[in-house]
């Protein structure tokens, strides 16, 4: 029998309770990101002396906390964001879902949150894509989104360890991220707030990282911006742009032409996406690819010499978004992105990672990374 001190999380005992009342689906052209349920959550509860129960689907509902559970008082809470796609074949994949088990196992860590069994989950997740298929609309770009959310449940205003905790799994179905194209955006580089620091907690997908970012982001907002450059340090050295990771197309000091990433240092959300194209970009092998310190200086100062290509964000929600401007210290520099279409809102690198990351998504090309449900 499930149990015992330590159980671990077992999808063959998953259970299942569909609800009564199925909602009408939203017309894919009406839909906001993150504003839509479906039908059915994922619940799995832990205690500190059974391990973890069951697992649970269940009809999409509130859950009922205590006012002084934890998670509302000391952001007890780590969460991930993926997607499930339907391929042409009207299958559903996920991409890459292993990398997310593993980065919430990490983010766990860190607030002393049990661990899970990543395979078993992603078991758990396509029963609940299975039970929820009607869910996932139709078409390029579109997809649902999951939503693995990892809380303390215990009513304590103690800081300590959870004793009781509940992962669960909610799914909203989205449109593409550019529905009419791509549309690059701008950044206000911040030079007062710092989103992570050596020795806390940005490489973690933590609740704690996101409240406190939404202040700097209004901030940029009034000064007609649309995102914040993330940086640190008295160089201003890149880390990420909104809640994306950062790229930067150049041709560095050494005349040479190279696609860099801010390094896995502890301050930076190890992105899925991230990781991904520069698995791709190496493969490609048509220029340097670095995991590497680049400051606002150094942008700056390519900039200027006209050496800077492309700059953009990639993450799961937009795969990438290009970005044609930067604020910094009072001045805005321009990037070009695709000088040979001066109307083009991407650059060609950007646009060629985009449709090689959603071929693989949708299934169109073959590729470990696609996890047929
Ligand atoms: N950085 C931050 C701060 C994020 O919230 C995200 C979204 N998870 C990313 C980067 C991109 O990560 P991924 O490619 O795994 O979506």
């Amino acid at each position: 029998a499930p149990g015992g001190e330590h159980a671990g999380i077992r999808a063959a005992t998953l259970q299942t309770t569909l609800t009564d009342s199925p909602k009408p689906i939203v017309p894919k052209e009406k839909l906001v990101f993150g504003h839509t349920f479906s039908d059915h959550m994922l619940a799995i509860e832990w205690t500190a002396g059974g391990g973890w129960g069951r697992p649970q689907i269940k009809p999409y509902g509130p859950l009922q906390l205590d006012p002084s559970c934890s998670v509302f008082h000391y952001a007890f809470e780590c969460f991930e964001g993926l997607k499930a796609y339907r391929d042409a074949q009207g299958k559903l994949r996920l991409f890459r879902p292993d990398r997310n088990m593993a980065r919430l196992n990490n983010s766990a860590a860190r607030l002393h949150l049990p661990q899970v069994d990543g395979a078993e989950v992603i078991e758990c997740i396509k029963e609940l894509l299975r039970v929820d298929k009607r869910w996932v609309p139709e078409g390029q770009g579109y997809s649902l989104y999951l939503r693995p959310t990892l809380i303390s449940t215990e009513n304590t205003l103690g800081v300590h360890r959870a004793n009781s905790a509940m992962l669960y799994v909610i799914t909203s179905p989205c449109g593409p991220y550019f529905p009419t194209g791509f549309k690059a955006v701008s950044l206000y580089c911040d030079e007062t707030n710092v989103r992570a620091w050596p020795g806390g907690v940005g490489n973690r997908k933590l609740g704690a990282n996101y409240a406190p970012s939404i202040g700097p982001q209004a901030e940029a907002e009034s000064k007609g911006y649309q995102q914040v450059l993330w940086t640190i340090g008295e160089d201003h050295e890149l880390m990420e742009v909104g809640t994306m990771n950062l790229f930067v197309l150049w041709r560095n000091d050494a005349g040479e032409l190279e696609l860099v990433t801010p390094p896995l240092d502890g301050t930076i959300l190890p992105g899925v996406t991230r990781e991904s194209i520069l698995e791709l970009a190496r493969g490609w092998g048509e220029f340097a690819v670095s995991e590497r310190k680049v400051s606002m200086k150094q942008v700056a100062k390519a900039s200027n010499e006209g050496r800077l290509l492309e700059v953009f964000g990639a993450g799961t929600a937009c795969v990438v978004t290009p970005v044609h401007r930067i604020h910094f210290q009072g001045r805005d520099y321009d990037i070009p992105l695709d000088p040979a279409h001066p109307e083009s809102q991407a650059g060609p690198i950007a646009a060629r990672i985009y449709k090689t990351l959603l071929a693989i998504q949708y299934g169109d090309t073959p590729s470990k990374w696609s996890v047929v449900v």
